[in-house]
């Protein structure tokens, strides 16, 4: 694609990466259930360093920032790989 193209065209370009899929929460689960969804509560989180054993980036799933994300969109991202000891 020429550099002319790229300048006039609407469409926004192509994202090198997908971003990280997020869920859709019920509000009346969200609020009664306080299930341990976040990194905080994981076996694999070494709270000294606040990083994920495993190596994954724990920011994503830290209670915090999944609480920002619920309140701003109703959505916020788990991840598939925590466990509960
Ligand atoms: S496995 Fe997932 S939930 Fe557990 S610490 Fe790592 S990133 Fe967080």
């Amino acid at each position: 694609m020429s550099l002319e193209k790229i300048k006039t065209s609407r469409k926004s370009p192509k994202r090198l990466r997908s971003s990280i899929k997020k869920d859709a929460i019920h509000p009346a689960l969200y609020n009664r259930l306080k299930l341990p969804w976040s990194c905080d509560d994981c076996s694999h989180f070494d709270h000294k360093n606040e990083s994920c054993t495993l190596g994954y980036n724990a920011a994503h799933h830290r209670k915090s920032q999944q609480k920002f994300e619920y309140e701003m969109s109703g959505q916020f991202a788990l991840c598939r790989f925590q466990e509960i000891d």
